[in-house]
């Protein structure tokens, strides 16, 4: 149901009066992520801090209105429609360090890039986060979907997490209260059941110190192997999670789908689990190519994979 224009434009000038600027109303999305497809936000607001990130995230909940928090917008596919409400686009970056007995914690503010961040760790001959070189996006999102790769994942690092609850406040949560597991977290879980919406502020990694040129040369082979094995360009990544017993580009391989195109949208030739964005592509491209491999592959192998790629927006408009 739309909202009288009055209402809207109350909404719009209290974001405004809190954030000027960096408030802005109909701003595509496509700009805002790695597969660069997605229509407009309603609102959007970029924070420059957690104090900013809080900010925004309590306000859209006193007023009920739905908000995202988008990171580096490399793990969804924005609905063509665009996103009602607001999406806090988050760019909180402080990073700090500190020394105890054995290990150093690096404590990141979540709209921290994760793979600068593990160059700067490097760089300070600080080991743990090589596996994250190639890793787009960012602190937040990571810690969202336990990202991972490599052998190493956010559980591996992740010491604890200051998170926002809406209407109750900040809190420390420990690695095991956010049951990280492959992709998954509370959070995640919670989201997808459309429980509350706990935002993480800033994440407390433990590294340990080590030579600059062994991280270096780990970081290195990281990002060799990925670049022979996974396309560049316009992607989300791993569409699908790998199904049990299976790896998905494996099954959507077999099935004889890469190279499959639909409009700009592509089965990559490369590694079939990267759906790429050739140029032109619409998110509804994009989303037939995941129900034809979801089809195919269920049909062929009886495998029912689940999305990686979290689908954002108003999809149920697109029809
Ligand atoms: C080329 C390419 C390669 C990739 N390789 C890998 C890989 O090797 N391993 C891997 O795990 N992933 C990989 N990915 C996927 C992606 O990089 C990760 O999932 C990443 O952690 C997503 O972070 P983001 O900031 O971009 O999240 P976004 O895409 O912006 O958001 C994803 C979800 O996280 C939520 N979120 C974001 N920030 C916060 C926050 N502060 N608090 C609460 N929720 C939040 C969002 O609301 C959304 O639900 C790859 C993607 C691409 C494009």
């Amino acid at each position: 149901m739309s909202l009288p224009t009055t209402v809207r434009e109350r909404r719009y000038q209290q974001y405004r009066d809190i954030f000027g600027e960096q408030f802005q109303v109909n701003v595509p999305l496509a700009k805002h992520t790695s597969a660069r497809v997605g229509g407009p936000a309603e609102m959007l607001v970029t924070v420059r801090s957690g104090m900013e990130l809080q900010t925004a995230v309590e306000l859209a909940y006193s007023q009920r209105i739905p908000y995202f928090v988008l990171g580096g917008g490399s793990n969804i596919l924005v609905a063509d429609a665009g996103v009602e409400g607001l999406v806090i686009l988050n760019r909180a970056r402080q990073v700090s360090f500190r020394h105890t007995g054995f290990s150093v914690i690096c404590t990141a503010e979540s709209g921290t890039n994760l793979s600068s961040l593990a160059r700067q760790c490097i760089s300070k001959g600080l080991g743990g986060l090589e596996w994250a070189i190639s890793v787009p996006g960012t602190v937040g999102g990571a810690v969202f979907g336990n990202a991972g790769a490599h052998g190493g994942d956010m559980k591996s690092n992740l010491r604890a997490a200051l998170i926002w609850e809406p209407g109750i406040g900040a809190r420390m949560y420990s690695v095991d209260e956010l049951q990280l597991s492959y992709r998954e977290s509370l959070l995640k879980r919670e989201k997808e059941r459309r429980l509350s919406r706990r935002t993480v502020i800033a994440a407390e990694l433990e590294l340990q110190p080590e030579s600059i040129e062994v991280l270096t040369a780990r970081a290195n082979g990281f990002t060799a192997h990925r670049k022979e094995t996974q396309p560049g360009g316009a992607s989300m990544g791993s569409m699908f999670k790998n199904p049990e017993n299976y790896y998905a580009g494996y099954l959507i391989e077999t099935a004889g789908l890469k190279g499959l195109t639909v409009g700009g949208a592509k089965i990559s030739e490369k590694h079939a689990n990267f759906f790429v964005n050739d140029g032109d592509a619409t998110a509804e491209d994009v989303r037939s190519l995941i129900a034809e491999a979801w089809n195919t592959v269920r049909e062929q192998f009886g495998v029912e994979m689940a999305l990686e790629v979290e689908l954002v927006g108003n999809w149920e408009f697109v029809q």
